[in-house]
């Protein structure tokens, strides 16, 4: 099977389904929304493909046939909704979206669902919670979710990611940096000065916007401290962080 779902045809996929090994699909989930001014507003869906994609080699040595889903673009955002460009949907929306894919993988036979977030917007987190547990009690499909908001995986992450200022910072423009530098408005990214505002801390004090939170231009964090070799790192991490939760998600 293709690793890049949509470009099997049917019978690649029947066939794989039929086969010994236990078929997983990852379904990237980010979002479009303002990510700065040097970032582009595909930002987490380019990261949660990163992170799947780097997850396929190790998948493949532990016997999985995995294969990544078409990205979902869309999820609720509504922190960044009143920056052009922005397109945040409703909890219910992105649940049944998310719902009815893993109900399709389920009667087809797939193995697991695995989720690629890299959208930390407490709403959507919330919803991905929520969708994970229905889909495990009422499909009997196990999930995948390495949820990053949990202290456990977070601490694997860098600095600025733990401060919680951080969105388009030092570890969003390091991940696009990594994989689609051409997408990096170098210039915006120079002369976007450090923001050390904390977005986790202003989301527990009730800020319900990123201007609200100390955002006024969609970044918080560090862009100029940005590297593509903190990428690379990054998503070796987040990768490694998928494939045990895929292992984890079988074996239950
Ligand atoms: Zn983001």
């Amino acid at each position: 099977m293709n690793p890049t779902f949509a470009h099997n045809t049917w019978p690649q996929v029947k066939a794989a389904l039929k086969s010994a090994k236990p078929c997983v699909a990852i379904l990237p989930c980010g979002a479009t929304e303002a990510h700065g001014k040097h970032l582009p507003l595909s930002t987490d869906v380019i990261i949660s493909d990163g992170m799947a994609n780097y997850a396929l080699p190790a998948l493949e040595e532990a016997g999985v046939q995995a294969c990544l889903l078409p990205s979902l673009a869309y999820a609720p955002a509504e922190y960044a909704a009143a920056f052009a460009g922005t397109i945040s949907i409703s909890t219910e929306a992105a649940t049944g979206v998310i719902f009815d894919i893993a109900k399709a993988l389920k009667e087809q036979g797939f193995a697991c669902l695995a989720i690629a977030n890299s959208h930390f917007d407490p709403a959507n987190v919330a919803m991905l919670r929520g969708v994970v547990e229905r889909i495990e009690t009422e499909l009997k499909l196990p999930v995948a979710f390495p949820d990053f908001t949990r202290r456990k995986l977070a601490e694997t992450l860098t600095d600025e990611f733990k401060s919680g200022a951080c969105h388009a910072g030092q570890f969003e423009t390091s991940l696009v940096m990594a994989s689609r530098p051409e997408l990096v408005d170098e210039g915006e990214r120079q002369r976007s000065e450090d923001n050390p505002s904390s977005l986790t801390d202003a989301f527990t004090k009730g800020a319900k916007t990123f201007k609200e939170a100390g955002g006024p231009n969609a970044y918080f964090g560090y862009p100029r401290q940005a590297t593509p070799t903190e990428g690379v790192q990054t998503y070796e991490i987040m990768g490694e962080a998928l494939v045990e939760g895929v292992k984890a998600a079988l074996a239950r």
